[in-house]
């Protein structure tokens, strides 16, 4: 596969994003310098400059200069699962790259010296080291590793997690840390492959406060969620941090990766890395892509590819060329956010050769807010070297503890600190959490019914958990509602996008439920903007939040189409949309389990949700009053996806709440399920479980008193 050329004279020279439609393992790099060059034109002869100069500077190696040090700083943007590497993993992975970096690998006798592959001579290591950074921006000190729990960020992820404003974590200034974020996924822009990490080169500002490595944890170092890697992930972002291309990049101008234009000046600006077509991923030792030979060619004649390279996706990687390794001197000397990273100046400011000494307790609990009787695990994160631990938890069991990482009961109902004094035999620190632990009331039985008409705020309830990392989060809202005169509402209007607010059940005992259970709630909203897209999701738990199951999405225009560019407040009941889902299966059916409702800004509108409702099966009309079957007008019904396989949405409106009997015939006539629901004015939308049915075509009937209306779908 040829690169593909993006624009009449705009031609990019990197790996277009076309490419990772492709499967296999991809860096996003190109990616994301493509978004730079159409964000500004000029940024591509920016690069093709800085690139030129670096690679044709000639920096004599081996000079009398002390080893460069950088201070590295981690976000590790997590939601408490194993992406939350350890320390150690962490370490491991500075530890390869340091390797990999000065050439210390144990591999370089891999590194081939034959007649087609006389690469050896030509490889080549940097006086350098990586070290966690042990002072901060602020002057405090620090172990270098941040550590954010933002479980909407880490996966799929992208820039939105260098925001601490959105829930991720700002830059330290580029020009006295290297930053690296660590997530569990990657957006890979539609690709079928997965992409492992993406970093900006530091050219033409280098993306600003985007600077720096984006990488999935599972490819962080070699130890821990990264076991039995070779840590190279690292070492080829670092490489595009710090100036260089993919070595299979075609020239400026050209979509031809095997060229022969002048290779001080195109492709990968570099002449000791043989032209490669595409990328490619195995490891054969005769692979030869391209028969050309770049003017300027360092070996004058068609070698095999260079697949040992860091900047390649070949998985024998193993070296650097001595080009490469000029770029990137070259560049510590010459950008100056660079140059001022190495200073003698920042080592002293970052604290990065001190001696390591306790300067901070600190600690994080496995699960924030649980069910009497449950535990929960506290893991010790104090640095910067620690060997004693004194804890104690209020309202816990063991009341104290000296273990590093103690696990603890909690039996009844309350909000609990939890203290750590750490120390180092001879500095000691102190943490505390204050209303750290948050132990959930007993369930509350079922019909569970709420219309929020009791409190006068969210915050500080027992009955509902408001998540809120930043700008608004869901409250009481007094004036309107479903039901009543108040409502849940989430102040979205004004909130900027990639935010993410859930609101959360206490327990709700479901253990009683013989046959089947409905979730209903209704919600009211409006866009801000048309193309605004945001997304609801309704999570449930069978485990008091341990972990939670998806069971409805609904975004952008389903969620609703109308807009309107001023704050908007629902007005009658005919704005309010009933949603009702028949899909609690029956493996939550316990004491434990909790609802969760998550919304994700696109900087649009407010959101309202009122009359969240749990019951058993059928009937229903002690859940709702104010029957109306005399006005009862049946509009469309529709139901999608047809054919379905799991999962059978039903959508039809009426103008009044009333009794709905919704029944599943097969094509003999017979019945074989029944729903009783009550339907609330307006748009009224049941997601039905259809995974147990057999294959074949089914008729689905809404039925109001005499008036029904039927469609058929089909279940593959
Ligand atoms: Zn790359």
């Amino acid at each position: 596969m040829k690169k593909t050329i993006l624009s009449a004279f705009g031609v990019v020279a990197f790996a277009a994003c076309a490419i990772s439609q492709t499967t296999g393992n991809w860096c996003g790099s190109d990616h994301i310098i493509q978004k730079q060059i159409e964000a500004d034109p000029n940024f591509q002869s920016v690069l093709h400059t800085s690139m030129m100069n670096a690679a044709q500077s000639r920096t004599e190696e081996g000079g009398a200069r002390a080893t460069l040090v950088v201070p590295v700083v981690f976000h590790i943007i997590h939601d408490n699962g194993t992406g939350n590497v350890s320390d150690a993993q962490i370490q491991d992975a500075l530890d390869e790259l340091n390797i990999d970096y000065n050439r210390w690998n144990p591999d370089t006798t891999s590194t081939r010296n034959t007649a087609q592959a006389p690469f050896s001579p030509q490889a080549g290591g940097m006086d350098i080291e990586f070290k966690l950074a042990k002072i901060d921006p602020s002057g405090q000190c620090t172990n270098g590793i941040l550590r954010i729990n933002a479980p909407s960020l880490t996966y799929d992820a992208g820039e939105d997690c260098k925001q601490t404003n959105l829930g991720g974590s700002d830059q330290w200034a580029k020009n006295k840390y290297f930053n690296i974020w660590i997530v569990n996924s990657i957006n890979n822009n539609g690709g079928a492959g997965i992409t492992l990490g993406y970093a900006y080169l530091p050219y033409g500002g280098g993306g600003g406060d985007g600077y720096g490595i984006l990488m999935r944890h599972d490819w962080l170092g070699t130890i821990g969620t990264a076991a039995g890697g070779d840590g190279a992930t690292l070492t080829h972002e670092m490489g595009h941090s710090l100036g260089l291309s993919h070595i299979f990049n075609a020239p400026w101008g050209s979509s031809d990766g095997c060229h022969t234009n002048d290779c001080s000046s195109n492709g990968d600006y570099c002449c000791d890395t043989p032209p490669q077509e595409v990328p490619n991923f195995s490891c054969n030792s005769t692979w030869n892509s391209c028969s050309s030979v770049p003017s300027g060619d360092t070996y004058g004649f068609d070698t095999y590819d260079q697949i040992e390279n860091y900047m390649s996706y070949n998985s024998c990687q193993n070296m650097f060329s001595g080009d490469q390794v000029n770029i990137m001197e070259f560049n510590f000397t010459n950008i100056s956010f660079l140059a001022s990273i190495v200073s003698g100046g920042n080592t002293v400011a970052t604290g990065v050769n001190l001696p390591d000494v306790l300067c901070k307790a600190q600690f994080s609990g496995n699960q924030l807010s649980i069910c009497a009787g449950e535990t929960v695990t506290f893991s010790d994160e104090s640095y910067n070297t620690v060997n004693g631990w004194t804890w104690t938890f209020t309202g816990g069991t063991p009341s104290t503890s000296t273990d590093q990482n103690p696990t603890i009961q909690y039996n009844a109902q309350g909000v609990y600190e939890v203290t750590l004094t750490a120390t180092d035999g001879s500095n000691n620190d102190t943490e505390t959490k204050t209303a750290y632990i948050r132990v959930l009331p007993e369930p509350s039985i079922l019909p569970f019914i709420e219309s929020f008409e009791s409190y006068s705020t969210l915050n500080g309830i027992d009955e509902w958990e408001v998540y809120n990392p930043g700008g608004n989060g869901y409250d009481i809202y007094t004036g309107t509602g479903y039901t009543g005169n108040q409502c849940a509402k989430l102040t979205n209007f004004g909130q900027s996008a990639g935010n993410s607010d859930e609101l959360i059940s206490s327990p709700i005992d479901l253990t009683g439920i013989t046959s089947e259970v409905t979730l209903s709630f209704r919600y009211a909203y409006h866009k801000r903007y048309e193309s605004n897209d945001e997304w609801l999701k309704v999570f449930i738990s069978d485990d008091c939040g341990g972990a939670w199951a998806q069971r409805k999405t609904i975004h952008g225009t389903q969620l609703s189409a109308l807009f309107q560019n001023s704050s908007w407040t629902p007005s009658a009941q005919w704005d309010w949309t009933t949603i009702h889902m028949i899909n609690v299966t029956s493996a939550f059916w316990t004491d434990k389990f909790r609802v969760k409702f998550e919304f994700e800004s696109d900087g649009g509108n407010n959101f309202f949700l009122d009359d969240i409702n749990i019951y058993t099966g059928p009937p229903s009309e002690t859940i709702v009053v104010g029957l109306n079957e005399a006005d009862f007008q049946l509009e469309a019904v529709s139901v999608y996806p047809n054919p379905t396989d799991n999962e059978l949405n039903v959508r039809f409106t009426v103008p009044n709440a009333v009794k709905t009997d919704i029944l599943v015939q097969d094509v003999t006539g017979k019945i074989i399920q029944t729903s009783s629901i009550v339907a609330g004015a307006g748009s009224n939308w049941i997601m039905m479980n259809t995974s147990e049915m057999a294959s074949g075509m089914y008729f689905l009937k809404v039925q109001v008193g005499d008036a029904h209306k039927t469609v058929q779908f089909v279940v593959k």
